[in-house]
């Protein structure tokens, strides 16, 4: 990967946020070697097809850009609570796409899941109330 300032600075506030953020969010949060979004947003787009990062269309319809650490298939779940999402190094669902395979004769080359739920913090506040 080619590395710039501005792919760099774009990686770090990925990488400091544990939800996903919009294209003018991760520019507000940019310090220095600002650009236009434009630019950002190209960016954006490559580190997705690098996969360093992950776009989330969220119910408001909005694109946003969360950061990859598996370099592996993998899956992200977000909370509806507090909007956290959460990396999880590896798949769980093959033997389920197996099944679907027999069922539909397709052979399924890849799959794009979107789990929603509630993280451990909101649980434990759901029960104390
Ligand atoms: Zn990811
Ligand atoms: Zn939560
Ligand atoms: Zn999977």
């Amino acid at each position: 990967m080619r590395k710039t300032p501005q792919r760099e600075g774009i990686l770090r506030v990925l990488t400091e946020s544990d939800r996903p953020l919009t294209v003018e969010e991760i520019w507000d949060r940019m310090a220095e070697n600002r650009s236009g979004l434009p630019t950002i947003y190209r960016n954006l787009e490559r580190f997705v097809q690098e996969g360093w990062a992950e776009n989330v269309l969220g119910q408001d319809q909005v694109m946003r850009f969360v950061h990859c650490t598996s370099k592996h298939h993998h899956h992200h779940l977000q909370c509806e609570a507090c909007g956290r999402m959460v990396e999880v190094d590896s798949c769980g669902v093959q033997d389920s796409l197996q099944q679907l395979e027999v069922l539909s004769g397709f052979r399924i080359t890849r799959h794009h899941l979107s789990l929603f739920g509630l993280c451990r913090e909101c649980q434990s506040a759901e029960k104390r109330h």
